[in-house]
Order: C-alpha cells, then sequence, then structure tokens
C-alpha cells in the first residue's frame, strides 16, 4: 500500500470528469511506482487553503486545472522557464524543504503529442494558431522552440492576439490578427498545422474560418477532447485535412511530463493513449 509520502492529486473545480487519476494510476502501474491519484475539488475562493490542507496531509505533488491554473502560478515559490513563459502552473511539486516548484507542462503536451504521435514536422511550417486565451499562451513557446516559419495568431478579440505576438515574437515570426484579416481568408500557400485553442468547440461553436486555407498534408488539431460533436474537427474533415487530432493526446502527454517532474521517470504513453481511446 503506498504511504502518505507518495500521495498526488489533480485540483480544479469542476474536477470530477478529470481523466487525470486513471492515467496516473496507468503510469504508476507501468513504471511499479507505488502512488495514490485523487480529484480534489476546490472552492473558486479556496485555492491556497486546499493545497496547503493536501501539502500538510502528506501530499508530494499536484497537477492544477481550470480555472486555478494562473492562481498556482501565483501560489509557487519557484518557476520552471516554461511556467514563467506560460503565466500558468498545472504541476506542483512539494520539495522536501517546504518549497512549492511550480512548472507547466501543457505546451510540452501539445508539441510532443503532434511531434510523437501524428509524426508531425514543424520546422518552417506555417501555423494558424486560433485563440488568445491561457492555452494559447502555454503552447507559444514551446511551438516557436521548433522553428516553424511563422505563426499566425487569430482571436475575437484582436487585442489579446495583439499583445501574445508583441510578447512573443522574440522568439520567432509571430503575428496577430482577427478572423476577417486577409491572412487567414487567403494565406498564400495554405497553413500546414492549424491549431483550436478556443473554447468555441464546447459550445458547439468554431472560430469563422473560410474554406480552402489548409497546405496539402494539413493537420487541423482542436486541444478539446471528449466531445460527441466538435464542429471545427468536422470542417477540419469537409476541407480534407490530412490529419485530425483532438486533444486527448495532449493531455496524456502533459500528465506524463508532469509524472517525470515528480518521478524523474517518462512513461510509455502509446498505451495509455491506446486504453483510453
Ligand atoms: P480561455 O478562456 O483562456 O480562452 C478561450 C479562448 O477562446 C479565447 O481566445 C476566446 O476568445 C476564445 N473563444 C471562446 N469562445 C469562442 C467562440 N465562440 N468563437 C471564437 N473564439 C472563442 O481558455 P483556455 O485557453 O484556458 O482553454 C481553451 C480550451 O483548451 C478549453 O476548452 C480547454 O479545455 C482546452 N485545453 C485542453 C488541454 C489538453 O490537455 N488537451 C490543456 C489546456 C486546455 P476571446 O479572447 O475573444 O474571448
Amino acid at each position: 500500500m503506498p504511504t502518505s509520502l507518495n500521495r498526488y492529486a489533480v485540483i480544479g473545480n469542476p474536477v470530477e470528469h478529470s481523466l487525470s487519476p486513471q492515467i496516473q494510476r496507468m503510469f504508476a502501474e507501468q513504471t511499479g511506482i507505488a502512488m495514490t491519484y485523487e480529484k480534489c475539488h476546490a472552492e473558486l475562493d479556496k485555492f491556497t487553503e486546499a493545497v496547503q490542507q493536501f501539502r500538510k496531509q502528506g501530499g508530494k505533488g499536484m497537477n492544477i486545472t481550470l480555472p486555478f491554473k494562473e492562481q498556482a502560478f501565483e501560489l509557487a515559490d519557484i518557476l520552471s522557464p516554461r511556467a514563467e513563459l506560460a503565466r500558468a502552473v498545472n504541476v506542483f511539486l512539494f520539495t522536501e524543504n517546504g518549497k512549492i516548484l511550480g512548472d507547466n507542462t501543457d505546451g510540452f503536451g501539445l508539441v510532443r503529442d503532434l511531434q510523437h504521435n501524428h509524426h508531425c514536422v514543424l520546422e518552417d511550417k506555417a501555423i494558424l494558431l486560433l485563440g488568445a486565451g491561457g492555452s494559447a499562451r502555454g503552447c507559444l513557446g514551446p511551438l516557436l522552440d521548433e522553428y516553424p516559419r511563422e505563426i499566425i495568431i487569430a482571436n475575437r478579440t484582436l487585442k489579446k492576439a495583439q499583445a501574445l505576438a508583441d510578447e512573443f515574437q522574440r522568439f520567432g515570426s509571430v503575428r496577430a490578427c482577427g478572423y476577417d484579416d486577409e491572412y487567414v481568408l487567403d494565406p498564400e500557400d495554405g497553413f500546414d498545422l492549424i491549431i483550436n485553442t478556443t473554447s468555441a468547440s464546447i459550445q458547439g461553436e468554431m472560430p469563422p474560418l473560410a474554406n480552402h486555407i489548409i497546405a496539402d498534408g494539413g493537420i487541423c488539431y482542436d486541444l478539446m477532447y471528449g466531445l460527441s460533436e466538435n464542429p471545427f474537427l468536422d470542417w477540419a474533415d469537409s476541407e480534407s485535412a490530412d490529419i485530425i487530432a483532438d486533444g486527448l493526446g495532449m493531455l496524456v502527454e502533459q500528465a506524463a511530463e508532469s509524472f517525470h517532474v515528480w518521478h524523474g521517470i517518462r512513461p510509455d504513453t502509446g498505451s495509455v493513449l491506446a486504453g483510453l481511446r
């Protein structure tokens, strides 16, 4: 039986739907690491208290999900460079000297899923990133690390896309625009990769995209997963995108990276992803 020293949890509100316990248990079984992993529901104004209580009860680390990633960023004593850039934290490691180390594995998870599971080459590719919220911010750094030709950020609220482009253009070619901009309506050679980071799919909607903007061999990726209907992925299908993917792979890959932060071991994700599908 794992001791309290091997206690982990995902904290969120709501958290009931989370697949993280299932994924982490599969990783633990596969690697032979004895640990427990539970769901921790925190009231919206009681995030810090819930984290401290879990820690006092012997917790060694946590995943943080919506809507607490920004609060987690504020609470961490030490931040990894990728958490600093994302300004959001989805993993805590409670260190032996009483500090909270905050990391962000979301963007890593996306890039790893694209490259490892979908065999996608990002170097020199034209990427259209839909949305300019927290997840777009978290994905930008890891995407730019792979040297794409350019990233166009399109968002309903243009000034949010512009702020992100201004901040990230020191790492590569990043431009912001609205959905009615000619860069999005009529790109020169089409986009090699379109990533939907908006929450439109949950509302049964998709950003207003023109047809014929996907390059030959192009990929369409939605961060959302588990929806019975996804208008963006349906659109990608009708536009004959070569690869169409939801965010389940990203979820599993960010979880594997969290596992690595806690235990120093990277579990195999292929079998876990296949099991969940
Ligand atoms: P935010 O609330 O920070 O941002 C939402 C974005 O969606 C904004 O850019 C907003 O535009 C845009 N948007 C919302 N509704 C519409 C619409 N109807 N049409 C066009 N644009 C719209 O959310 P997050 O970035 O934190 O999360 C986005 C999604 O990513 C969530 O669904 C989340 O579940 C998923 N996610 C998946 C992960 C995974 O592991 N697979 C990890 C992290 C997130 P505006 O600025 O104009 O309001």
